[in-house]
């Protein structure tokens, strides 16, 4: 009696002798993946007596979701914002290159650029899923030029903009186009801003918190509108204030919607957040902690002096200096360093260390159905860690694409 072979013919893999993250917890499973998805092997057993076509040994390791990277700018000398010629061989490169640290997909992000860089960039890289070739892209993160004068921080001025004409015109003039757009980073105190939140999330993207000076009342009217993300949480905002705490407030806020969560990103390399802030955020809101590297171009160049467009910079360590100065640069800090060092300063457990890279991104973006977790069904975008989360194998779709020391 032949088995029945009415779901798929297709090969199966069998990743034994792991600890995979499901359900919020490290547990001793295998774990079975065909065409690239994450199989039930209750139902392989039934339907087709659960042979493998092939085992990884991963000699005890953990298994997790691959990470989510939601903001980054470039990295290995490259800068998006400034690559408007030849984007998409750019956002190649660094797409491969974060293989080894664990990321399986992005949203390349752009700083405040004028129209002419939208309006080339954005469709030159569609959205598409990851593989040899690198971690996937998810769709642009815009940051900016909707944000405040006050807290443009490294934005340039000059191209900031306003909703003058009412709103969303204002944001075609200035993009040119939604296509290929994740995630907006705005500043809800602007005038007629909340229509723009309420206009870009019935249009599937999510509109974030950022750049601003918005008071807390602003920040939740823009929740209600259904703004669900901040952007690098206590950086580029109003400091906390025990009358008005501003957008820091939304951690702890009773004005959200019932169901609804706000998540907030949050550089942990160790230097642009203090690591009792870091605590003080995990600890009131643990659920909506998003891990991003908020990369410049530095990351991932060798210590020393590099020329980066019009400037010159040192790395030492973990820092990235304006050469000859004690002047921080931006974040050159992998994801991978951003969860250990996560970890470590908030005394979190290691799956929530990981969650934070993987099921939190994957939960705002709308896309927790198919990423960011290892339930049966999920892409089997996956990642192999040792104890000190340090990772050892990289792989999309159920392929391996990275493997260190190879
Ligand atoms: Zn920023």
């Amino acid at each position: 009696m032949p088995t029945n072979k009415s779901v798929s013919d297709a090969p199966i893999t069998q990743f034994i002798n792991c600890r995979i993250l499901r359900d919020h917890r490290l547990q001793r499973e295998d774990l079975w993946v065909r065409e690239g998805m994450i199989l039930d092997p209750e139902k392989l057993f039934f339907d087709e007596q659960g042979y493998a076509d092939k085992h990884v040994d991963c000699g005890g390791s953990i298994i997790a979701p691959g990470f989510i990277d939601v903001q980054i700018n470039g990295g290995y000398g490259i800068d998006f914002s400034q690559a408007s010629e030849d984007i998409s061989s750019g956002i190649t490169f660094v797409a491969k290159k974060i293989l080894e640290h664990g990321v399986t997909s992005f949203c390349p992000t752009l700083v405040t650029s004028p129209p002419s860089v939208y309006h080339k960039v954005l469709p030159q890289v569609k959205v598409h899923n990851g593989g040899r070739h690198g971690a996937g892209v998810l769709g642009f993160h815009l940051e900016g030029p909707f944000i405040s004068v006050e807290k443009k921080g490294a934005h340039p001025e000059r191209y900031l903009r306003t909703f003058n004409s009412g709103g969303i015109e204002d944001v075609m003039v200035a993009y040119g186009s939604l296509d290929n757009v994740a995630m907006v980073t705005l500043a809800p105190e602007l005038s007629n801003s909340q229509s723009v939140v309420k206009e870009l999330c019935q249009r599937g993207i999510t509109v974030s918190l950022g750049h601003s000076v918005a008071n807390l009342s602003q920040a939740e009217e823009a929740v209600q509108h259904g703004a669900s993300f901040i952007t690098h949480l206590f950086n580029a905002m109003l400091p906390f204030h025990h009358r008005d705490p501003g957008i820091v407030g939304l951690l702890t806020s009773d004005q959200i919607p019932a169901g609804r969560t706000v998540y907030y990103g949050m550089i942990a390399d160790g230097i642009h957040t203090n690591p009792a802030a870091l605590r003080i955020a995990h600890r009131a809101h643990p659920s909506g902690l998003v891990l991003v590297t908020d990369a410049i171009t530095a990351m991932g160049l060798p210590p020393g002096r590099h020329t980066l467009g019009q400037q010159v910079i040192e790395i030492q360590g973990f820092h990235a200096y304006v050469a000859g100065t004690k002047t921080l640069c931006g974040s050159i800090a992998t994801m991978d360093t951003c969860v250990r060092h996560f970890k470590e300063a908030s005394g979190c457990s290691v799956e929530e260390a990981l969650e934070a890279a993987s099921l939190h991104p994957a939960q705002f973006l709308g896309i927790s159905q198919r990423k960011g977790n290892l339930d049966y069904g999920s892409d089997a975008d996956l990642i192999q860690l040792d104890d000190a989360l340090t990772v050892k194998a990289t792989y999309i779709s159920g392929e391996e694409v990275w493997r260190k020391g190879l």
